[in-house]
């Protein structure tokens, strides 16, 4: 199990930076009882993030009320993309509070009909219907359930099977978990439905098979490797896939696919009536440098599911797909108490023109320039780093020991408290412990970045002496 944050203070360095301001001890002592308050009632499984008790939060900056400020490299876990309490999300959510609509179930709203409309004209033209739900679970969850009713209504009974990938996240509801996370994490299902299948992850660099089986791989052909283990996972039976269902970057590792293999899996989807839904909770909405990650593959997507960055704040998230899947329910069969609440479809509303007006999707992508060449230079002198990994502003540093390929989840944890300790925030590693996620909100202004990147940079050095005395 990866280190837990611990609750005994230690001693920082004090300093003030136009970004960053250190004041306290890290846990700040006067915090204490708060966090004593939280171990108290709240599950064990709330306790893994760093102890800073967020009290405010504006732009790219975060602040407790102790006097210390943090520049963000966490968008509060990806959802930050329009920068924190963006004025104009905010205002548009006081407006609607304001105006006296706090709820409405599915009831017909002006702000629904609004939000939709907006997201179907800045998304492609063939995402023709959009569905609003709270969570990115729901998302997945409703994915599931449409890739199947597909292919059983249109194509056969047993054309039910949903391919997901290994190591892929798409949440913690039982559907979302079976189709994904890592297997430990399933053992409670114990029932696993036998038509939610997992395939690996088509990427020579996670997986050795990739090598070992097909010694000529290349992003192109690995297609044909993986193909095999398709087939496996579904007892020879590729008719009776429903649906495809990947991450569109793995947040674990913040990997894309090779764009060769999703040509190749689109193309088999079209051949064979199996849909392609990407999960774009985490990768949306701007943050590799492309409205949608799953863009670089150059694909069309049947369903796509969205999250996190669809607001920038407010829970809010969206299914967008083609009106033949979207349109299968009847009326009242596929609905959600909250859908498209007018407070947060207002903040996402505000959010999406921001994203649009203010071009923060191009921003992303020439925010690469900054962070890949410094967390690249990182890499190269420090030998416990053993891939850099992303795109626009989107990054993952996968921390290995000194020289070696094996994960190191202890000195990736300690490298994010010192980051902390430094006025750097991140949460705590992801993967199985060993990635640390640079994603900053696409708002982020430049200096604040690259100061930031320079204290990452240090949280690494001083991390490194302190393991390896060198
Ligand atoms: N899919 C992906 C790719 C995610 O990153 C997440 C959340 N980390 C989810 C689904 C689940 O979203 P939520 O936590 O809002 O249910």
């Amino acid at each position: 199990m990866a280190k837990s944050f611990e609750m005994e203070p230690r001693k920082t360095t004090r300093f003030e930076t136009k970004y960053r301001k250190i004041c306290t001890d890290i846990p700040v002592p006067e915090s204490m009882p708060i966090i004593e308050k939280l171990r108290k009632y709240e599950p064990r499984s709330m306790s893994g993030q760093p102890l800073i008790i967020w009290d405010r939060a504006d732009n790219y900056n975060v602040y407790d009320k102790y006097g210390n400020k943090f520049v963000d490299f966490s968008s509060g876990v990806l959802v930050a993309n329009a920068g924190h309490s963006n004025p104009e999300i905010k205002k548009a959510a006081i407006d609607m509070l304001d105006h006296g609509l706090l709820h409405n179930y599915c009831f017909p709203s002006e702000i629904r009909a609004d939000l939709i409309e907006k997201l179907i004209e800045v998304t492609p033209a063939y995402l023709e219907k959009a569905f609003l739900l709270t969570t990115g679970s729901e998302t997945t969850e409703c994915a599931i359930k449409l890739m199947r009713t597909h292919g059983q209504r249109f194509y056969s009974p047993t054309k039910l099977k949903i391919v997901t990938f290994e190591n892929d996240f798409h949440g913690r509801t039982m559907g979302a978990q079976m189709a994904g996370g890592s297997k430990g994490g399933k053992a409670w299902i114990v029932h696993h439905d036998p038509d939610i299948v997992q395939v690996p992850y088509p990427n020579a660099f996670l997986y050795d098979w990739a090598d070992e089986k097909n010694p000529n791989y290349s992003d192109d052909n690995c297609f044909d490797t993986w193909m095999g283990f398709l087939k496996e996972a579904c007892g020879g039976k590729l008719e009776d896939i429903a649906g495809f269902m990947p991450e569109s970057y793995q947040g674990g590792w913040v990997q894309l696919m090779p764009k060769g293999f999703v040509e190749r899996l689109r193309k088999f989807c079209d051949e064979t009536g199996a849909l392609l839904t990407f999960d774009e909770v985490q990768a949306g909405f701007g943050r590799t440098g492309q409205l949608f990650t799953y863009m670089h593959y150059g694909v069309e997507a049947d369903i796509v599911c969205c999250g996190k960055g669809i607001s920038s704040s407010l829970p809010l998230s969206a299914v967008l797909g083609r009106s033949k899947i979207m349109d299968m329910y009847g009326p009242n069969e596929m609905t959600s108490t909250h859908t498209g609440n007018p407070v947060c479809a207002a903040a996402a509303l505000a959010n999406i023109k921001y994203i649009v007006d203010n071009k923060l999707v191009e921003r992303s992508a020439s925010l690469e320039a900054i962070i890949r060449p410094a967390l690249e230079a990182i890499q190269k002198d420090y030998p416990v780093i053993n891939r850099v990994n992303g795109a626009g502003a989107g990054w993952g540093v996968i921390f290995t020991k000194e020289n070696s390929k094996e994960y190191d989840p202890d000195f990736a944890h300690d490298v994010t408290r010192a980051a902390i300790e430094r006025g750097v925030m991140l949460f705590a590693p992801v993967g199985p412990g060993c990635t640390i996620k640079v994603c900053p909100p696409l708002t982020i202004d430049e200096e604040a970045l690259k100061e930031g990147l320079a204290a990452f940079r240090e949280a690494v050095e001083v991390t490194y002496a302190e393991y390896y005395g060198k």
